[in-house]
């Protein structure tokens, strides 16, 4: 990614040889992948300057306002830099499924097989995921991929190697869709490419179409100066790529806009589409957080990672990036382990990077609302302080976790019970500060329900022995709280002794039982 903004900026980047060569998106005669981003970027960059300052006098007119935020036809392809990486994707798809081929049809049934892994179009923008994170793109059936053998004509193919060129569907198709280009409106530019054998699959012609006649509706809205849409704003173009891919991949239907924008996160709706696998099903509607990149939203929540023993190993090596990545990859293991204890929460669709999809919880792109926001009938409200009361009690005992930030801001009011949400900085009660973290939101639960006119609702500290067993006698909050700190430390001092982590507290204010 940097490297293609830098070839986005480099000011000798204009049209040079590189335009000179047969096919302008690369696949050069030498081993060296030189990423052919650069030459469309090149290609771009008065295209981009022209756009700048427009975007400079007139404010980016969105689409959050007139339609869905991303449907994969209309990606916000106003951004040259988006456009280029969308192209450059399609293109190393292509190009690496005419390697296989080719690698296949080259080994047939001969014991000794050659390969072209070495030749494969690794695009920058995934060179940088970590080996340890799900990738959906493996989930889903690649219609590129020589799963079914393909029998190419004889004379079928021209060139060698890197070079062939086979009569594929989609290298006709491809043609097609590039002389389709020239369709568009005389202002719309689409470069030196008509004059060369270019080949634009369906998704990325589609996305141009798209962009040709937003660009025609550009002008006439420009002076209307509509508000720029958080939606937008809220991810960079990374982020918005790794979105993009998924309404690509089929696996979201459409990206409908945003729900909430967080100092920590963002979140979208989203409608479902179709999963690769069968076992899967996505939901009719997701909701997808994404963490924000930026580090020092996060930096006030390092004690609940840090000391997260899940984590620790994990922390001090890691880069500020993969940090937020495990934002996002804790907040998916504790939904999972409350979705196997039954507690109603999001269920987990999919982990990317400091992308999570998970269930929407709401109907028709209406959230449920949060318990703050809901009027509830007494009945109803002492239903609710009930089930919250139990689930705090699953989540300590079934699924061995604090919240850690329960409030009536996450719990949402849906099919008449509560859900729990946003269970990224949830941790063991055995954390450090666990204990701390379970009487804060015992307090915060006790208070709220209280206010609410719950008469049966029990106060903080009594919520919090029968959250965890534990019986802490002490009548004034300083002494409880003291008492509180004093497990931990003697839980602290174990682990220090032991080199061991307590199992859980024991239910009868004895010492706790030492897993051994
Ligand atoms: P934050 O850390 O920003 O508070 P949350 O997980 O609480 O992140 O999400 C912010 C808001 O987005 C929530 O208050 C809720 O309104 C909405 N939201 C989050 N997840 C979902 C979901 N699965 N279904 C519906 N709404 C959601
Ligand atoms: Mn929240």
């Amino acid at each position: 990614m940097d490297s293609v903004g830098v070839a986005a900026a480099a000011p000798d980047a204009g049209p040079g040889p590189a335009w000179q060569s047969k096919c302008p998106w690369g696949a050069p005669n030498t081993t060296s992948i030189s990423c052919s981003l650069a030459d469309v970027m090149s290609e771009q960059l008065a295209k981009e300057l022209q756009l700048e300052e427009e975007n400079a006098a007139f404010p980016e007119v969105v689409a959050a306002a007139e339609g869905p935020f991303i449907t994969g036809e209309n990606i916000d392809t106003s951004s040259d830099l988006m456009l280029a990486q969308m192209l450059q994707m399609e293109f190393d798809r292509e190009y690496d499924a005419q390697l296989r081929r080719e690698e296949k049809k080259i080994n047939g049934d001969s014991k000794v097989s050659i390969s072209f892994e070495n030749y494969r179009k690794v695009h920058p923008y995934d060179s940088d995921s970590s080996e340890d994170e799900v990738d959906w793109q493996d989930t889903r059936h690649d219609p590129y991929r020589a799963d079914k053998p393909t029998t190419t004509p004889r004379r079928g193919f021209i060139g060698k190697g890197k070079d062939i060129t086979t009569k594929h569907d989609e290298v006709v198709c491809g043609r097609k869709n590039t002389a389709r280009m020239e369709n568009f409106a005389p202002e719309f530019q689409v470069g030196d490419g008509i004059g060369m054998d270019l080949k634009l699959s369906n998704q990325v012609f589609n996305a141009l179409k798209q962009h040709a006649y937003s660009e025609e509706r550009r002008s006439a809205r420009l002076h209307e100066k509509k508000e720029h849409s958080t939606a937008e704003k809220a991810v960079d173009p990374k982020t918005r790529l790794l979105l993009y891919k998924m309404v690509n991949s089929g696996m979201l239907e459409t990206i409908t806009g945003c729900i909430s924008t967080g100092k920590e996160s963002v979140v979208f709706h989203a409608y479902g589409g179709k999963s690769a696998t069968e076992d899967k099903v996505i939901p009719p509607e997701c909701a997808i957080k994404v963490f924000k990149t930026t580090l020092n939203e996060f930096k006030n929540r390092d004690k609940y990672i840090k000391d997260d023993y899940r984590f620790k190993d994990r922390f001090s090596k890691l880069n500020p990036r993969k940090i937020i990545r495990m934002w996002a990859e804790k907040e998916m293991h504790n939904l999972t382990r409350m979705q196997n204890a039954g507690i109603p929460c999001p269920q987990v669709v999919i982990l990317k990077k400091h992308v999570l999809v998970m269930s929407f919880i709401g109907q028709d792109q209406v959230p449920a609302p949060k318990l703050k926001d809901v009027t509830l009938s007494n009945e109803d409200m002492k239903k609710a302080y009930y089930q919250v009361l139990d689930m705090m009690q699953q989540l300590y005992r079934e699924c061995n976790l604090v919240h850690a930030d329960l409030s009536e801001y996450n719990m949402l009011w849906h099919d008449g019970k509560v859900w729990l949400i946003d269970v990224s900085q949830s941790v063991e009660p055995t954390h450090p500060h666990g204990l701390e973290f379970l009487f804060r939101d015992c307090r915060n639960v006790s208070q709220f329900f209280q206010k609410g006119g719950v008469a049966e609702a029990l106060n903080e500290r009594e919520l919090f022995n029968a959250v965890s067993g534990l019986n802490i006698t002490a009548d004034n909050e300083v002494d409880f709280q003291a008492e509180i700190e004093a497990l931990e430390k003697m839980n602290e001092d174990h682990v220090q002794n032991h080199g061991k982590k307590l199992s859980t507290f024991s239910s009868d204010g004895d010492p706790p039982i030492y897993d051994e």
